[in-house]
């Protein structure tokens, strides 16, 4: 079931809310920008993430191809969410989980959690290691 969430960065000025179903599940990556933040996310339709406040705090951060817009705000660091499209989904954001502020802990942790070989390009796979995301 769809529920909408509220979040923020950790310095507050970024709010954004994102209606969310955990049962389609969570993910982690290994690769580069995802392994060195951590990130864990849940992936949303690009017509659902609102950022509520703070629009213009956040800096966008793009390496490699370029594919996913990486959003971080610029007092705190935060990375709230990413944005990209692919053509089997259209635009998405991959929304991080640490930073939603009324999902529980509990419901956070009994979602699937799905790993994914970002590394090799391979986001289909599940990478040989994952203890470390
Ligand atoms: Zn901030």
């Amino acid at each position: 079931m769809r529920k909408t969430y509220h979040g923020s960065c950790h310095c507050g000025a970024v709010r954004f809310e994102a209606d969310i179903d955990l049962t389609q599940g969570t993910s982690k990556c290994n690769c580069s920008v995802c392994a060195k933040g951590r990130f864990w996310k849940v992936i949303v339709g690009g017509d659902e993430l609102r950022v509520v406040t703070g629009s213009e705090k956040l800096t966008a951060y793009r390496f490699g191809g370029g594919a996913i817009t990486h959003f971080f705000c610029d007092t705190c660091g935060m990375k709230p969410f990413g944005q990209g499209e692919k053509e089997s989904m259209g635009k998405f954001y991959g929304v991080n989980v640490a930073c939603l502020d009324d999902m529980p802990v509990k419901d956070l942790v009994a979602a699937p959690l799905e790993y994914q070989d970002g590394l090799h390009d391979h986001w289909e796979r599940r990478p040989q290691e994952v203890r470390h995301l």
